[in-house]
């Protein structure tokens, strides 16, 4: 209908400014991509998507590797409604399958804190995989309480909550297909 482009994607209410957009996104998830590939090789890589702010990324990445991957999801206690993270991160669903002896890659969405990989490599360490690498879609380094760091990170951020792409605020926001950042009053 004429006008209907005009503002067919209005930024919802709550929405400060926006990060990253789709294109940025899927660009660096390519890049992202390569060097997963050149590291860690085509032998049946088993990608661990930690629900739920992961689940577009691992989706996206999941698509641009260039061989076959198995895919599984954990669940670990989170934010909620808070704009603070937990020290004590708790795991909610165990795998599906074993990873005895395969190359492991975790995807989350944020290293904040750094408490939720740090936990999360512990945890998975004790189950044997023959390898384990780390990809996190942001970093925001200036919060780290953990001395860890992800073998791959999209985009380093600032110290800033930040919403859309898998991200929620309270639930909402999850499926903005931008990064943005949210206006102080949330
Ligand atoms: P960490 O244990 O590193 O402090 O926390 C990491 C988790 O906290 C992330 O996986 C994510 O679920 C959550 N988190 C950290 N920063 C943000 C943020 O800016 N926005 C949202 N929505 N979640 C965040
Ligand atoms: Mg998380």
């Amino acid at each position: 209908m004429p006008g209907d482009s005009l503002d067919a994607n209005p930024t919802p209410e709550g929405i400060k400014s926006i990060l990253f957009d789709e294109t940025t996104i899927d660009q660096r998830i390519k890049e992202l991509a390569e060097g997963i590939e050149e590291r860690c090789g085509s032998d049946g890589l088993t990608i661990i998507c930690v629900l739920t702010g992961a689940l577009m990324f691992a989706a996206d990445l999941a698509r641009k590797l260039d061989f076959p991957v198995e895919i599984d999801c954990l669940r670990i206690g989170s934010y909620g409604n808070r704009l603070n993270s937990v020290s004590k991160p708790k795991f909610s669903a165990p795998l599906k399958n074993s990873i005895r002896g395969k190359p492991v890659l975790i995807v989350d969405d944020i290293l904040d804190t750094g408490h939720t990989l740090s936990a999360l490599m512990s945890d998975l360490e004790k189950q044997n995989p023959s390898s384990i690498h780390s990809c996190v879609l942001l970093d925001k380094p200036d919060r780290r309480q953990v001395d860890i760091e992800a073998d791959f990170v999209g985009f380093t951020i600032p110290d800033a909550f930040v919403v859309g792409y898998g991200l929620d605020f309270a639930e909402k926001f999850r499926a903005l297909p931008y990064i943005a950042t949210l206006e102080s009053a949330q």
